[in-house]
Protein backbone atom coordinates (compact mmCIF):
# COMPACT_ATOMS: atom_id res chain seq x y z
CA UNK A 1 0.00 0.00 0.00
CA UNK A 2 1.03 3.00 -0.85
CA UNK A 3 1.06 5.72 2.30
CA UNK A 4 1.74 9.36 2.17
CA UNK A 5 5.08 10.98 2.81
CA UNK A 6 3.72 12.62 5.69
CA UNK A 7 2.35 9.58 7.40
CA UNK A 8 5.43 7.26 6.28
CA UNK A 9 7.78 10.21 7.58
CA UNK A 10 5.39 10.27 11.00
CA UNK A 11 6.47 8.80 13.97
CA UNK A 12 4.44 6.42 16.44
CA UNK A 13 4.08 8.17 19.81
CA UNK A 14 6.91 6.91 21.61
CA UNK A 15 5.24 7.35 25.11
CA UNK A 16 2.18 5.17 23.73
CA UNK A 17 4.87 2.59 22.08
CA UNK A 18 6.82 2.71 25.46
CA UNK A 19 3.66 1.70 27.13
CA UNK A 20 2.65 -0.94 24.81
CA UNK A 21 6.17 -2.74 24.65
CA UNK A 22 5.62 -3.05 28.64
CA UNK A 23 2.12 -4.33 28.08
CA UNK A 24 3.27 -7.33 25.47
CA UNK A 25 5.90 -8.45 28.65
CA UNK A 26 3.62 -8.65 30.76
CA UNK A 27 0.88 -10.28 28.68
CA UNK A 28 3.90 -13.32 29.17
CA UNK A 29 3.10 -13.37 32.76
CA UNK A 30 6.16 -11.22 33.91
CA UNK A 31 5.54 -8.87 36.24
CA UNK A 32 6.64 -5.30 34.92
CA UNK A 33 7.52 -2.12 36.78
CA UNK A 34 5.27 0.14 34.69
CA UNK A 35 6.28 3.82 34.66
CA UNK A 36 5.85 5.05 31.46
CA UNK A 37 2.59 6.71 30.71
CA UNK A 38 2.03 9.89 31.96
CA UNK A 39 -1.72 9.15 33.12
CA UNK A 40 -3.09 9.21 36.88
CA UNK A 41 -3.67 5.81 38.40
CA UNK A 42 -6.57 6.79 40.19
CA UNK A 43 -10.35 5.77 39.23
CA UNK A 44 -12.49 8.82 37.95
CA UNK A 45 -14.16 10.50 41.14
CA UNK A 46 -17.42 9.05 41.48
CA UNK A 47 -19.95 12.02 41.42
CA UNK A 48 -17.96 12.66 37.63
CA UNK A 49 -18.90 8.97 36.82
CA UNK A 50 -22.52 9.52 38.25
CA UNK A 51 -22.66 12.70 36.07
CA UNK A 52 -22.06 10.32 33.28
CA UNK A 53 -24.51 8.27 33.66
CA UNK A 54 -27.05 10.20 34.36
CA UNK A 55 -26.56 11.95 31.06
CA UNK A 56 -26.78 8.63 28.90
CA UNK A 57 -30.18 8.34 31.23
CA UNK A 58 -31.51 11.90 29.75
CA UNK A 59 -30.72 10.91 26.47
CA UNK A 60 -27.81 12.36 26.14
CA UNK A 61 -26.31 9.97 23.77
CA UNK A 62 -26.62 11.76 20.34
CA UNK A 63 -24.32 14.49 18.23
CA UNK A 64 -23.35 17.29 19.60
CA UNK A 65 -22.49 20.65 18.29
CA UNK A 66 -18.91 20.03 16.43
CA UNK A 67 -17.26 22.14 19.00
CA UNK A 68 -18.99 21.22 22.33
CA UNK A 69 -21.77 21.89 24.02
CA UNK A 70 -22.44 25.34 25.44
CA UNK A 71 -22.86 24.19 28.51
CA UNK A 72 -19.36 22.92 28.97
CA UNK A 73 -17.88 25.89 27.02
CA UNK A 74 -19.75 28.01 29.92
CA UNK A 75 -18.44 25.86 32.53
CA UNK A 76 -15.09 26.20 31.10
CA UNK A 77 -15.44 29.69 31.21
CA UNK A 78 -16.43 29.91 34.65
CA UNK A 79 -13.57 27.48 35.65
CA UNK A 80 -10.70 29.86 34.49
CA UNK A 81 -12.71 32.81 35.82
CA UNK A 82 -12.83 30.89 39.19
CA UNK A 83 -9.59 29.93 39.02
CA UNK A 84 -7.53 32.56 37.21
CA UNK A 85 -9.46 35.99 37.18
CA UNK A 86 -9.81 35.33 33.56
CA UNK A 87 -12.75 36.22 31.38
CA UNK A 88 -13.42 34.39 28.25
CA UNK A 89 -16.67 33.49 25.89
CA UNK A 90 -17.99 30.74 24.90
CA UNK A 91 -17.05 31.80 21.43
CA UNK A 92 -13.41 31.90 22.38
CA UNK A 93 -13.57 27.69 23.83
CA UNK A 94 -13.21 24.81 21.37
CA UNK A 95 -13.87 21.79 23.45
CA UNK A 96 -11.92 18.80 21.57
CA UNK A 97 -11.35 14.82 21.62
CA UNK A 98 -8.31 15.67 24.30
CA UNK A 99 -5.73 18.15 24.22
CA UNK A 100 -3.82 16.57 22.26
CA UNK A 101 -6.69 17.01 19.50
CA UNK A 102 -6.78 20.42 20.00
CA UNK A 103 -3.28 20.81 19.64
CA UNK A 104 -3.04 19.19 16.18
CA UNK A 105 -6.72 21.72 15.71
CA UNK A 106 -4.56 24.84 16.20
CA UNK A 107 -1.36 23.51 14.05
CA UNK A 108 -3.36 22.93 10.87
CA UNK A 109 -5.34 25.84 11.70
CA UNK A 110 -2.35 27.54 11.37
CA UNK A 111 0.88 26.07 10.05
CA UNK A 112 1.87 25.04 6.21
CA UNK A 113 5.14 24.64 4.55
CA UNK A 114 7.72 27.28 5.09
CA UNK A 115 6.41 28.23 8.72
CA UNK A 116 8.08 27.67 11.72
CA UNK A 117 7.35 27.01 15.35
CA UNK A 118 9.40 27.38 18.35
CA UNK A 119 9.69 24.54 20.32
CA UNK A 120 11.71 25.01 24.07
CA UNK A 121 13.57 21.32 24.18
CA UNK A 122 12.76 18.95 26.16
CA UNK A 123 9.11 18.77 24.52
CA UNK A 124 6.42 16.48 25.14
CA UNK A 125 6.47 13.64 22.03
CA UNK A 126 3.98 14.90 20.29
CA UNK A 127 4.77 18.59 19.78
CA UNK A 128 7.09 17.73 16.82
CA UNK A 129 5.47 15.32 15.55
CA UNK A 130 2.28 17.52 14.79
CA UNK A 131 4.16 20.42 13.76
CA UNK A 132 5.95 18.52 11.37
CA UNK A 133 2.36 16.43 9.48
CA UNK A 134 1.33 20.27 9.07
CA UNK A 135 4.61 20.38 6.43
CA UNK A 136 6.18 23.34 8.98
CA UNK A 137 9.51 23.26 11.16
CA UNK A 138 9.79 23.33 14.30
CA UNK A 139 13.08 24.84 15.70
CA UNK A 140 14.14 23.41 18.74
CA UNK A 141 15.07 26.27 21.63
CA UNK A 142 17.59 23.48 23.59
CA UNK A 143 16.93 24.06 27.54
CA UNK A 144 19.41 23.11 30.22
CA UNK A 145 19.28 21.07 33.19
CA UNK A 146 20.95 23.77 35.00
CA UNK A 147 18.21 26.53 34.19
CA UNK A 148 15.89 23.78 35.21
CA UNK A 149 14.55 22.98 31.87
CA UNK A 150 13.18 26.37 31.53
CA UNK A 151 13.59 28.86 28.44
CA UNK A 152 14.40 32.19 29.06
CA UNK A 153 12.79 35.10 26.63
CA UNK A 154 16.59 36.22 25.21
CA UNK A 155 16.30 32.59 23.72
CA UNK A 156 12.94 32.47 22.95
CA UNK A 157 13.96 36.51 21.11
CA UNK A 158 16.90 34.58 18.81
CA UNK A 159 14.65 31.94 17.46
CA UNK A 160 11.82 34.36 15.79
CA UNK A 161 12.41 35.26 12.30
CA UNK A 162 9.71 36.00 10.11
CA UNK A 163 8.49 32.73 9.65
CA UNK A 164 7.76 32.28 12.71
CA UNK A 165 3.69 31.37 13.15
CA UNK A 166 3.69 30.30 16.66
CA UNK A 167 5.70 28.96 19.91
CA UNK A 168 4.68 25.83 22.18
CA UNK A 169 4.99 26.07 25.97
CA UNK A 170 4.32 23.37 28.68
CA UNK A 171 4.39 24.61 31.38
CA UNK A 172 4.56 23.10 33.79
CA UNK A 173 6.24 20.77 31.28
CA UNK A 174 6.37 17.42 30.34
CA UNK A 175 8.62 15.38 30.27
CA UNK A 176 11.17 17.54 32.78
CA UNK A 177 8.03 18.92 35.40
CA UNK A 178 9.87 22.02 35.04
CA UNK A 179 7.34 24.93 36.17
CA UNK A 180 8.68 28.30 35.08
CA UNK A 181 8.69 31.30 37.43
CA UNK A 182 6.38 33.92 37.03
CA UNK A 183 9.34 36.06 36.40
CA UNK A 184 10.36 34.08 33.89
CA UNK A 185 7.14 33.71 32.10
CA UNK A 186 6.37 37.46 32.52
CA UNK A 187 9.56 38.00 30.02
CA UNK A 188 8.45 35.61 27.47
CA UNK A 189 5.60 37.25 27.36
CA UNK A 190 6.95 40.43 26.68
CA UNK A 191 8.87 39.29 23.54
CA UNK A 192 6.17 37.80 22.63
CA UNK A 193 3.91 40.83 22.87
CA UNK A 194 6.62 42.94 21.37
CA UNK A 195 7.54 40.64 18.64
CA UNK A 196 3.73 39.01 18.09
CA UNK A 197 3.65 35.62 18.30
CA UNK A 198 1.10 33.32 18.89
CA UNK A 199 1.80 31.33 21.97
CA UNK A 200 -0.13 27.89 22.46
CA UNK A 201 0.15 27.82 26.26
CA UNK A 202 -0.70 24.08 27.21
CA UNK A 203 -1.49 24.27 30.85
CA UNK A 204 -3.12 20.30 30.98
CA UNK A 205 -0.52 19.91 34.70
CA UNK A 206 -1.83 23.75 35.72
CA UNK A 207 -3.26 21.67 38.90
CA UNK A 208 -0.10 19.19 39.40
CA UNK A 209 2.25 22.32 41.19
CA UNK A 210 4.13 21.58 44.34
CA UNK A 211 5.81 23.21 47.03
CA UNK A 212 8.03 26.38 45.75
CA UNK A 213 6.47 26.30 42.45
CA UNK A 214 3.67 28.53 41.39
CA UNK A 215 1.44 28.93 38.17
CA UNK A 216 -0.06 31.43 36.30
CA UNK A 217 -2.21 31.09 33.56
CA UNK A 218 0.05 32.70 30.40
CA UNK A 219 -3.02 34.83 29.40
CA UNK A 220 -2.84 36.72 33.19
CA UNK A 221 0.92 37.71 32.69
CA UNK A 222 0.43 41.29 30.98
CA UNK A 223 -1.97 43.63 29.03
CA UNK A 224 -1.93 42.29 25.73
CA UNK A 225 -0.91 38.52 26.34
CA UNK A 226 -4.56 37.21 26.00
CA UNK A 227 -4.69 38.20 22.57
CA UNK A 228 -1.34 36.72 21.57
CA UNK A 229 -2.14 33.38 23.73
CA UNK A 230 -3.67 30.15 22.77
CA UNK A 231 -4.77 28.03 26.42
CA UNK A 232 -4.77 24.00 25.39
CA UNK A 233 -5.87 22.18 28.54
CA UNK A 234 -8.27 19.69 29.55
CA UNK A 235 -9.50 17.13 32.43
CA UNK A 236 -7.30 14.28 31.87
CA UNK A 237 -4.69 14.81 34.41
CA UNK A 238 -6.36 17.10 36.90
CA UNK A 239 -9.53 14.89 37.14
CA UNK A 240 -8.08 11.31 36.28
CA UNK A 241 -10.31 10.96 33.16
CA UNK A 242 -7.56 10.60 30.24
CA UNK A 243 -10.22 8.03 28.85
CA UNK A 244 -12.95 10.24 28.42
CA UNK A 245 -10.95 12.24 25.91
CA UNK A 246 -12.29 15.72 26.91
CA UNK A 247 -9.68 18.88 26.35
CA UNK A 248 -10.13 22.41 25.18
CA UNK A 249 -9.08 24.89 23.04
CA UNK A 250 -8.93 28.69 24.30
CA UNK A 251 -8.34 31.87 22.09
CA UNK A 252 -8.70 34.37 19.55
CA UNK A 253 -12.38 33.61 18.15
CA UNK A 254 -12.24 33.66 14.70
CA UNK A 255 -8.71 31.44 15.15
CA UNK A 256 -11.59 28.86 17.07
CA UNK A 257 -14.12 29.36 14.78
CA UNK A 258 -11.60 28.11 11.91
CA UNK A 259 -10.68 25.44 14.59
CA UNK A 260 -14.16 24.30 14.71
CA UNK A 261 -14.83 24.15 11.19
CA UNK A 262 -11.48 21.23 10.60
CA UNK A 263 -13.22 19.49 13.41
CA UNK A 264 -16.68 19.60 12.17
CA UNK A 265 -15.09 17.85 9.12
CA UNK A 266 -12.44 15.43 11.05
CA UNK A 267 -14.16 14.42 14.05
CA UNK A 268 -17.47 15.89 14.43
CA UNK A 269 -18.37 16.64 18.39
CA UNK A 270 -16.19 14.89 21.25
CA UNK A 271 -18.00 12.04 22.93
CA UNK A 272 -21.36 13.75 24.20
CA UNK A 273 -21.63 12.04 27.28
CA UNK A 274 -17.75 12.48 28.33
CA UNK A 275 -19.02 16.46 27.79
CA UNK A 276 -21.78 15.88 30.62
CA UNK A 277 -19.27 14.19 32.89
CA UNK A 278 -16.65 17.08 32.45
CA UNK A 279 -19.17 19.54 33.12
CA UNK A 280 -19.59 18.29 36.76
CA UNK A 281 -15.94 18.07 36.85
CA UNK A 282 -15.19 21.11 36.65
CA UNK A 283 -18.50 22.63 38.46
CA UNK A 284 -18.27 20.22 41.14
CA UNK A 285 -16.34 20.21 44.75
CA UNK A 286 -12.87 20.46 43.69
CA UNK A 287 -11.76 18.51 46.68
CA UNK A 288 -10.76 15.50 44.34
CA UNK A 289 -8.14 17.70 42.59
CA UNK A 290 -6.01 18.50 45.72
CA UNK A 291 -6.35 14.94 47.05
CA UNK A 292 -4.94 13.83 43.90
CA UNK A 293 -2.28 16.32 43.75
CA UNK A 294 -1.15 16.09 47.82
CA UNK A 295 -0.71 11.94 46.96
CA UNK A 296 1.45 12.93 44.09
CA UNK A 297 3.57 15.17 46.15
CA UNK A 298 4.35 12.41 48.25
CA UNK A 299 5.29 10.28 45.61
CA UNK A 300 7.11 13.21 44.13
CA UNK A 301 8.76 13.18 47.76
CA UNK A 302 9.69 9.88 47.24
CA UNK A 303 10.54 9.74 43.88
CA UNK A 304 13.54 12.42 44.48
CA UNK A 305 14.45 10.88 47.66
CA UNK A 306 15.43 7.77 45.58
CA UNK A 307 16.80 9.64 42.69
CA UNK A 308 19.55 11.58 45.17
CA UNK A 309 20.76 7.42 46.43
CA UNK A 310 21.49 6.37 42.69
CA UNK A 311 24.96 6.90 41.46
CA UNK A 312 25.77 8.63 38.36
CA UNK A 313 22.70 10.32 37.75
CA UNK A 314 21.98 14.07 37.74
CA UNK A 315 18.38 15.88 37.50
CA UNK A 316 16.54 18.81 37.77
CA UNK A 317 13.79 19.11 40.65
CA UNK A 318 10.37 19.07 38.57
CA UNK A 319 8.06 21.61 40.20
CA UNK A 320 4.75 20.25 38.84
CA UNK A 321 3.50 17.38 36.56
CA UNK A 322 4.09 13.56 37.32
CA UNK A 323 7.50 13.01 35.83
CA UNK A 324 11.46 12.83 36.83
CA UNK A 325 13.68 13.77 33.95
CA UNK A 326 16.98 12.36 34.50
CA UNK A 327 20.11 11.59 33.30
CA UNK A 328 22.01 8.46 32.94
CA UNK A 329 24.33 9.16 30.57
CA UNK A 330 27.13 8.46 33.09
CA UNK A 331 26.11 4.70 32.87
CA UNK A 332 27.21 4.39 29.10
CA UNK A 333 29.62 2.47 27.82
CA UNK A 334 29.89 0.15 30.76
CA UNK A 335 28.32 -2.88 32.09
CA UNK A 336 24.86 -2.99 33.61
CA UNK A 337 22.71 -5.33 35.01
CA UNK A 338 23.08 -8.21 33.37
CA UNK A 339 26.11 -7.69 31.74
CA UNK A 340 24.80 -5.61 28.85
CA UNK A 341 26.91 -2.52 27.81
CA UNK A 342 24.58 0.10 26.87
CA UNK A 343 25.21 3.40 24.56
CA UNK A 344 22.46 5.47 24.71
CA UNK A 345 19.14 6.04 26.56
CA UNK A 346 16.95 4.08 24.36
CA UNK A 347 19.50 1.16 24.98
CA UNK A 348 19.39 1.86 28.52
CA UNK A 349 15.46 1.73 28.63
CA UNK A 350 15.20 -1.74 26.58
CA UNK A 351 17.92 -3.29 29.03
CA UNK A 352 16.53 -2.08 32.05
CA UNK A 353 13.11 -3.29 30.90
CA UNK A 354 14.46 -6.43 29.81
CA UNK A 355 16.86 -7.54 32.57
CA UNK A 356 14.73 -5.48 35.39
CA UNK A 357 11.36 -5.45 34.17
CA UNK A 358 11.41 -1.78 34.79
CA UNK A 359 9.76 0.45 32.30
CA UNK A 360 10.64 4.01 31.76
CA UNK A 361 10.80 6.05 27.98
CA UNK A 362 13.65 7.00 26.55
CA UNK A 363 14.61 10.79 26.41
CA UNK A 364 15.69 10.68 22.69
CA UNK A 365 11.58 10.60 22.34
CA UNK A 366 11.51 14.13 24.19
CA UNK A 367 14.61 15.42 22.03
CA UNK A 368 16.68 14.75 25.13
CA UNK A 369 19.24 12.29 24.58
CA UNK A 370 20.94 10.86 27.54
CA UNK A 371 17.82 11.23 29.69
CA UNK A 372 14.81 9.34 30.61
CA UNK A 373 11.52 9.90 31.93
CA UNK A 374 9.80 8.53 34.71
CA UNK A 375 5.93 8.72 35.47
CA UNK A 376 5.44 8.29 39.01
CA UNK A 377 0.98 8.82 38.41
CA UNK A 378 1.67 4.92 39.66
CA UNK A 379 1.23 3.28 43.28
CA UNK A 380 3.77 3.85 45.68
CA UNK A 381 4.23 0.35 46.55
CA UNK A 382 5.48 0.21 42.70
CA UNK A 383 7.67 2.64 43.33
CA UNK A 384 9.20 1.28 45.90
CA UNK A 385 10.23 -1.67 43.82
CA UNK A 386 10.72 -0.27 40.42
CA UNK A 387 13.44 2.14 42.37
CA UNK A 388 15.11 -1.02 44.15
CA UNK A 389 15.16 -2.16 40.71
CA UNK A 390 16.51 0.21 38.99
CA UNK A 391 18.95 0.72 42.07
CA UNK A 392 20.45 -3.04 41.64
CA UNK A 393 20.38 -2.59 37.73
CA UNK A 394 22.77 0.63 38.35
CA UNK A 395 24.72 -0.88 41.04
CA UNK A 396 25.56 -4.64 40.00
N1 LIG B 1 -0.14 18.08 26.56
C1 LIG B 1 0.74 17.45 27.35
C2 LIG B 1 1.95 18.18 27.77
C3 LIG B 1 0.54 16.14 27.75
O1 LIG B 1 1.42 15.53 28.54
C4 LIG B 1 -0.61 15.47 27.33
C5 LIG B 1 -0.75 14.04 27.78
N2 LIG B 1 -1.48 13.22 27.14
C6 LIG B 1 -1.51 16.16 26.50
C7 LIG B 1 -1.25 17.46 26.13
C8 LIG B 1 -2.75 15.55 25.93
O2 LIG B 1 -3.68 15.13 26.87
P1 LIG B 1 -5.12 14.65 26.45
O3 LIG B 1 -5.13 14.45 24.97
O4 LIG B 1 -5.33 13.38 27.21
O5 LIG B 1 -6.08 15.71 26.87
N1 LIG C 1 0.81 12.58 27.83
C1 LIG C 1 1.02 11.27 28.35
C2 LIG C 1 2.48 10.91 28.27
O1 LIG C 1 3.29 11.69 27.87
C3 LIG C 1 0.09 10.25 27.76
C4 LIG C 1 0.54 9.56 26.50
C5 LIG C 1 0.55 10.46 25.32
O2 LIG C 1 -0.52 10.92 24.93
O3 LIG C 1 1.65 10.70 24.85
O4 LIG C 1 2.81 9.83 28.66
Amino acid sequence: MKLSSRIQSLKPSATIAAAAKAKELKSKGVKVYEFTLGEPDFTTPQHIQDAAVAAMKAGHTHYTPSGGIPDLKQAICAAYERDHGLQYQPTEVLVSNGAKHSIHNLLTATCEPGDEVIIPTPYWVSYSALVELTGATPVMVETTEESGFSMNAEQFAAAITDKTRLMMLNNPCNPTGAAYSVEALKSIADVAVERGVLVMSDEIYEKLIYEGSEFRSMPTLRDGMREHTVIVSGVSKAYAMTGWRIGWAMGPADLIKAMDKLQSQETSNPCSISQYASIAALEGDQGCVEEMRKEFAARREYVLKRLNALPGISYAQPGGAFYAFFNVAKHFGRPLGGGKTVENSSDFCTALLEEAHVALVTGDAFGAPGYVRLSFATDMETIEAGFDRLEKFLTA
